[in-house]
């Protein structure tokens, strides 16, 4: 399988490539040249099959020559090993046509560990062959940096530098990534906000000596390996709900439209998905999009679903790129007017077409509030604000039937949110064996000002490659190539939102 940039600019890639890249020389980002099919014949055989060899039969062709089909069973099977659900994404039935596909069984209670557990085995298995290391550097201010540090704690090739704000996280997330003793992991807690975090990243990631010396590379939601992991759980539900004899629908609280194009791809698969409805919280740019046509730049302000506290919708460009026919260079000049001018309009036709597949919505803190409590109230279903947006937009679409399904994604474990839970309905979720105890480990992070010379020394003195790891000397050429394709844009995208 090769991977093309959707700004048409760029070389074509395998995928260990594309794995280790990141964003395109261009400024694009990697899809596959085409879409391994599965027809209703293949989608029936696939009934019986467990989530790990779903996994293995749905994105090997993905991957093709560049890792054997029984290796990488090997590593499916470890990234999920340590979920603490079998099936790993289970449906709940809420009722009226409407299920809840938990994604909060992994090590982090959140959907990111879905796709980031597969990565780090990815990471660490295409590395370890190629005899190289690279060192993660990443700013989060919630679930992206506890999955990360999960996926990759225990991948020698690794090390994974995160800056979080300082006290400007929850006790919750905090304690999840610095509790974690492998000596790969490298938390630093900055005296500034999450925006210094994100901006010091940024510099980085453009100093091309400091990316070239420390092999920088990142784990964000554009890396194309976390959109072929999230196809997967598209899969195992509309099979369970009948599919391909029925065709399913989707509701996806999502902000970098990562996570529903991931649903988008599974269709692009063979997969009869009826619609995609987009949940948004007050940060609605997919809404208003999908309102209007018009792709428009706001401020961002908190709310109650950090992780979708985003400006822009990083991913929603590959979605552009089959909307453009895939047309590479009509992809690059609508982007640089969108980058200068804060818009993009959509032509009626193309807008139309994509308001076939895609419905979005939006909630605010109150509204996300209430449809917490109206779930309990109705199901007795604790829900985290994130999954709340979704279960409200699968309640929004009005289609649900027993003839119509429709899963709505909950992304991360209500105890992870267990303030918002309280204020919503009185209850405070039980926290599940991940979090429980987590306050009495200890706690091991660096305390460092919002200064961006002060982290760069920190991480010279303190990565492996800086210090005489035994891959050095090794595949000097193939890494020097993989981060000049990582181009002069890498940093824009290291995680929009948390
Ligand atoms: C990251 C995250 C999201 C948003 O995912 P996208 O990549 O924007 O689709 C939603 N909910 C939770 C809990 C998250 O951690």
């Amino acid at each position: 399988m090769r991977y093309i940039s959707s700004r048409g600019d760029a070389p074509a890639l395998s995928f260990d490539e594309v794995l280790l890249t990141g964003l395109a020389r261009d400024g694009g980002l990697y899809v596959p040249e085409s879409w391994p099919q599965f027809d209703a014949a293949a989608l029936r055989d696939m009934a019986s099959l467990s989530y790990v060899e779903l996994a293995v039969r749905l994105t090997h062709p993905f991957i093709g020559e560049a890792i054997p089909e029984s290796t990488y069973g090997d590593l499916v099977a470890k990234s999920y090993a340590g979920f603490d659900h079998d099936p790993i994404a289970p449906l709940r039935d809420l009722g009226d046509g409407v299920h809840l596909m938990e994604l909060f069984h992994g090590p982090t209670l959140a959907f990111k560990d879905y796709a980031l557990q597969l990565v780090g085995q990815l990471f660490d298995h295409v590395l370890t062959n190629r005899g190289e290391r690279v060192t993660i550097l990443g700013a989060t201010s919630g679930d992206t940096g506890s999955a990360a540090i999960a996926g990759c704690a225990a991948c020698p090739s690794v090390d994974v530098f995160m800056l979080h704000p300082k006290g400007r996280i929850s006790d919750v997330q905090r304690c999840q990534m610095t509790t974690v003793a492998a000596p790969n992991v490298f938390n630093i807690a900055i005296e500034g906000d999450f925006d210094d975090c994100q901006d010091m990243v940024k510099t980085l990631f453009k100093d091309t000596a400091f990316r070239q010396d420390l092999h920088l590379s990142a784990a964000n939601s554009i890396n194309w390996a976390r959109i072929m992991a999230q196809t997967v759980y598209y899969f195992s539900a509309a099979l369970e709900l009948g599919a391909p004899d029925k065709g399913v629908s989707f509701a996806v609280p999502t902000g970098n439209f990562g996570n529903v194009y991931a649903g988008y791809a599974a269709r692009c698969m063979g997969l009869p998905i009826k619609r995609l409805v987009i949940g948004s919280n007050r940060n609605d740019i997919l809404t208003r999009f999908f309102e209007s046509g018009a792709m428009e730049v706001h401020e961002v302000t908190p709310s109650l679903s950090p992780s979708m506290d985003i400006q822009v919708s990083s991913n929603f460009e590959r979605l552009l790129f089959d909307l453009f026919d895939r047309d590479g260079a009509r992809v690059a000049s609508a982007m640089k007017k969108f980058r200068k001018s804060g818009r993009l309009k959509l032509e009626e036709k193309l807008y139309r077409s994509a308001c076939e597949l895609f419905a979005a919505c939006r909630l605010d803190d109150e509204g996300t509030l209430a449809a917490i409590a109206r779930e309990y109230e109705s199901t007795g279903t604790l829900l985290d604000p994130h999954s709340a947006i979704g279960v409200h937009a699968a309640r929004q679409l009005g289609h649900a039937s027993k003839a119509n399904p429709v899963v709505a994604l909950a992304t991360a474990h209500p105890a992870k949110f267990p303030q918002a839970v309280e204020e919503a309905c009185g209850v405070i979720p039980p926290a599940p064996a991940p979090l429980a105890g987590l306050a009495d480990l200890p706690e091991r992070f660096e305390t460092l000002p919002a200064d961006v010379n002060t982290v760069a020394a920190y991480m010279r003195e303190h990565a492996t490659v800086m210090n005489g790891g035994p891959e050095e000397e090794t595949g000097e050429e193939t890494v020097k190539e993989t981060e000049k394709s990582s181009g002069k844009e890498s940093g824009q995208s290291a995680e929009g939102a948390p």
